[in-house]
């Protein structure tokens, strides 16, 4: 044991291994000793626990695998091939030219953003994101922080603290990620009070909750998931009935932020902030990184003394989002305010671009690699908890004859990684999800995995 201990080379040893040398002249003599260091210490450990010491190029290699682990360019960019538009996984909604260049404008230098330039005195990040919102959803004001889920949590705590919040039992549900309402409303310091079933609720069942503890009545969107049959729920037109007359105020999840009327693209119709307001929600929360198309985002819509309220909350100080993300959701909501959001969101031209148009680009990659592949029919999501259900008439380039597994992952590790999904044991790359200037990249990484 003792000898197998004597074995172990020195971390000098490890940083004159030519390969070593290299990488401290790309990285920094300090930062590769501490990797040689870490090394030679699970080393010792596997060593106590019975295992032999590795050779000296061994553990150099061990040096740079991990070098190329932790200090490579991340995140790496994919190309997304899954026919999913909305891929959390894969960062959700890609960014319009024009929102990048504001996150870049945003942070290369200083920026105006909390001074107003003509009387040179402080302002607010958000005066002029929230007009162009209210502008948008009809909404008397608007707040924005980090994501749907602060925005959920700070509404709640502004406005329903100590008090009960009523939720039917089909809407006490789980979004995904650990965002569970009933965990959040508890968070937030309110007391969820369920009504109904899960299958059917009526508005008579929140108005018999209703006492002189109620905070609030909410709807979440079922973002995620549907049910279906032998269903009812109660609109926020039936529930603003029950509560204005009470003083009481309606908050609605809406979940995706969808800013356009998805039925255009043979879609179910999502729900809009904008629906929401006019049938009588009193504050409204979505996301920005979903159907709207723009940077990870919380946006809060609703009545000025609502808002008011969850404004001045501590809490809204600790989701405040950065200057980054509001630079690019500005932008983001300009192409709203323009009326070119299908032509210039990633998001919309992916859903809305013609079955014909991705037809012609397949056959365009497909004629450029040699190989066993084909044009093939496929069907899209939208993900991202948006649409649950819905498909979309879709092209895929199907690979034949190889594995499908192992095609994956040459797909994923090649130089431009691409992600595909498997179906009936066929490897698809769905190209409605395709950015149009990543046609040529996807056909050299499909050449590399099939050569
Ligand atoms: C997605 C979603 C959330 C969480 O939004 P994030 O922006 O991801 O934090 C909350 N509620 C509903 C209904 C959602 O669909």
């Amino acid at each position: 044991m003792n000898s197998e201990f004597r074995k172990i080379p020195s971390v000098n040893a490890i940083l004159e291994c030519p390969e070593v040398t290299e990488l401290i002249e790309e990285y920094s003599h300090d930062s590769v000793t501490e990797l040689a260091r870490e090394v030679i210490k699970t080393t010792r450990t596997k060593v106590q626990n019975g295992g032999s010491s590795p050779q000296l190029d061994e553990l150099a290699l061990q040096v740079i695998k991990l070098s190329e682990r932790r200090w490579c360019i991340w995140p790496k960019q994919v190309i997304n091939a899954t026919g999913v538009v909305l891929h959390t996984n894969l960062g959700r909604a890609p960014l319009s030219p024009e929102s990048i260049e504001a996150a870049h404008r945003a942070t290369a230098g200083y920026s105006s953003l909390e001074m107003n330039l003509d009387s040179g005195k402080r302002g607010s990040r958000q005066r002029q994101i929230s007009e162009n919102i209210c502008q948008l959803t009809g909404a008397e004001s608007a707040l924005v922080v980090n994501n749907n889920a602060a925005a959920v949590v700070l509404g709640l705590a502004a406005l329903s603290k100590g008090k009960e919040v009523i939720v039917s039992r089909s809407e006490a549900v789980e979004i995904g990620g650990g965002f569970r309402i009933p965990d959040v409303l508890l968070q937030s310091g309110a007391f969820l009070k369920e009504v109904g079933t899960t299958n059917r609720t009526y508005s008579t069942d929140f108005d018999n909750a209703i006492n002189e503890c109620t905070g609030a009545l909410m709807s979440i969107h079922a973002s995620n998931f549907k049910i279906v049959g032998f269903t009812h729920s109660p609109n926020i037109k039936d529930l603003s009935e029950i509560a204005k007359p009470k003083g009481i105020p309606i908050l609605h999840d809406v979940g995706s932020g969808c800013l356009l009327d998805t039925s255009q693209f043979g879609l179910d119709a999502e729900p809009t902030p904008k629906e929401s307001i006019d049938q009588g929600a009193d504050v409204a929360f979505f996301s920005a990184d979903k159907l709207l198309g723009g940077p990870q985002a919380g946006i809060i819509v609703g009545k000025t003394i609502y808002l008011d309220k969850i404004a001045k909350h501590p809490l809204a100080r600790a989701f405040r989002i950065d200057k980054m993300n509001l630079a690019a959701l500005n932008a983001t909501l300009m192409h709203y305010i323009k009326n070119e959001a299908t032509e210039k969101i990633p998001v919309w031209q992916m859903i809305s671009a013609s079955k014909n148009t991705l037809e012609t680009r397949a056959n365009h990659i497909k004629d450029k690699i040699p190989g066993p592949l084909k044009v093939e029919t496929t069907k899209a999501t939208i993900g991202g908890g948006s649409l649950p259900g819905n498909e979309l008439d879709s092209i895929g380039l199907v690979i034949y004859g190889l594995s499908p597994e192992k095609i994956s992952e040459k797909l994923r590790t090649s130089n431009r990684p691409v992600v595909g999904r498997i179906e009936s044991d066929k490897i698809v790359l769905d190209i409605r999800t395709v950015l149009p200037d990543e046609d040529n990249d996807l056909a050299d990484s499909i050449i590399s995995a099939i050569r």
